[in-house]
């Protein structure tokens, strides 16, 4: 969103507050004076599970608060209505309103989508957001979801993930061959050609498998979720970085008709809501990872570890080979592709001479 919009946004929440003051349509959206809306949203995410799940339960919360109870969203956690990777198409067809994930799921069936939340040695959090709102990149999200009728909001951001959880050490690039490891995304298919067998699972089915050996690895996110799941109880080494995800993007979607019913007001305050929940959850990661991270250092059972720089070069050389074999066969990931990379190659040189120069400096 540019900031001229976001400030348009709230001149006409304002002004139709005036209009529902006065008590009088004003003739702006379809909604009638003092509608209320009762919507459902479906997600991804175990139920109010620690941040992810926690994201759109914030919304919802919020956005109730700020309208004076003229939009509630039911939240519900994945399996409750729908199955975890079922919430896009839920939301498409119009079956519930609302729903929360991240864009990755989609692989297969809109490819394209992965660029909104993460490309192996792509963009950070800080970069994404910088690249969804000011550079173009949350008009290519929503031309790409229009024809799925859904309107998408980055909404969430967990910041750089760690490399995974493993019960086979990982020294040499010959360690990855035969690992099944849970994986999604391009992640996944860069494992693939590195020799391992990636599965999806959705996080609540982690744990169990890691621990009874059906996975012999698996990434989730961070210190702060990693732990919520006791993923430490399940495997010994825990590798750094999170190279298959350095920085994801969550996301809101909106069914189409559901959003056009809401008068500009209530648009706004969604869409502003949104947005200041990715800013919470930057802020609630930072300070949740290194709560967690200061609690499994002292764990005598676990190694935390950096990938061997072989291993990261491989997965970084492979990692480009997918992507751009992704933008060569599929034209809607060409379009957004090359406007992401456009974005990075000029991101990157700031932050190379700015967080990464500083974070190298300071040292401790
Ligand atoms: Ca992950």
């Amino acid at each position: 969103m540019k900031r001229r919009e976001f400030v348009g946004g709230l001149a006409a929440a304002a002004s139709l507050t005036a209009c529902a003051q006065e008590q009088k349509d004003c003739g702006d959206g379809t909604a009638t004076v003092g509608e209320t809306f009762e919507w459902s949203c479906v997600t991804s995410w175990p139920p109010k599970f620690p941040g992810l799940g926690m994201a759109p339960e914030n919304v919802a919360t919020a956005i109730e608060a700020a309208s004076g109870g003229r939009i509630k969203v039911k939240v519900y956690g994945a399996g409750e209505l729908v199955p975890a990777f079922e919430v896009f198409d839920a939301v498409s067809r119009g079956t519930v309103e609302m729903g929360h994930g991240a864009s990755y799921y989609h692989k297969g069936k809109l490819d394209a989508a992965q660029f909104f939340t993460a490309i192996p040695f792509g963009m950070t959090n800080t970069e994404l957001n910088g690249w969804m709102y000011y550079g173009g990149g949350l008009e290519l999200y929503r031309e790409l979801y229009e024809p799925f009728n859904l309107v998408p909001f980055p909404t969430g951001n967990t910041g750089v993930q760690m490399g995974g959880w493993f019960n086979k050490e990982i020294n040499v690039i010959d360690d990855l061959k035969g690992l099944k490891m849970r994986i999604p995304g391009l992640g996944g298919e860069v494992l693939r050609r590195a020799g391992g067998t990636p599965v999806t699972l959705p996080g609540a089915e982690i744990f169990t498998a890691l621990q009874t050996g059906a996975i012999d690895a698996t990434e989730w996110v961070g210190p702060y979720n990693d732990s919520s799941f006791g993923l430490h109880k399940a495997a010994r080494y825990y590798y750094y970085p999170g190279w298959q995800e350095p920085g994801p993007g969550l996301e809101t979607i909106i069914n189409k008709a559901a959003w056009e019913s809401l008068p500009a007001d209530l648009q706004a305050i969604v869409e502003t809501t949104c947005q200041a929940v990715t800013t919470d959850m930057a802020a609630e990661y930072t300070n949740g990872n290194a709560m967690s991270l200061a609690q499994l250092q002292q764990d005598e059972n676990i190694e935390i570890r950096p990938f061997p720089q072989e291993v990261l070069a491989l997965l970084k050389s492979i990692s480009k080979d997918v992507v751009e074999e992704l933008m060569a066969t599929d034209p809607a990931s060409a379009k957004i592709g090359k406007a992401y990379f456009d974005f990075l190659e000029k991101a990157s040189a700031n932050s190379r001479i700015s967080e990464k120069a500083y974070l190298a400096a300071r040292d401790y």
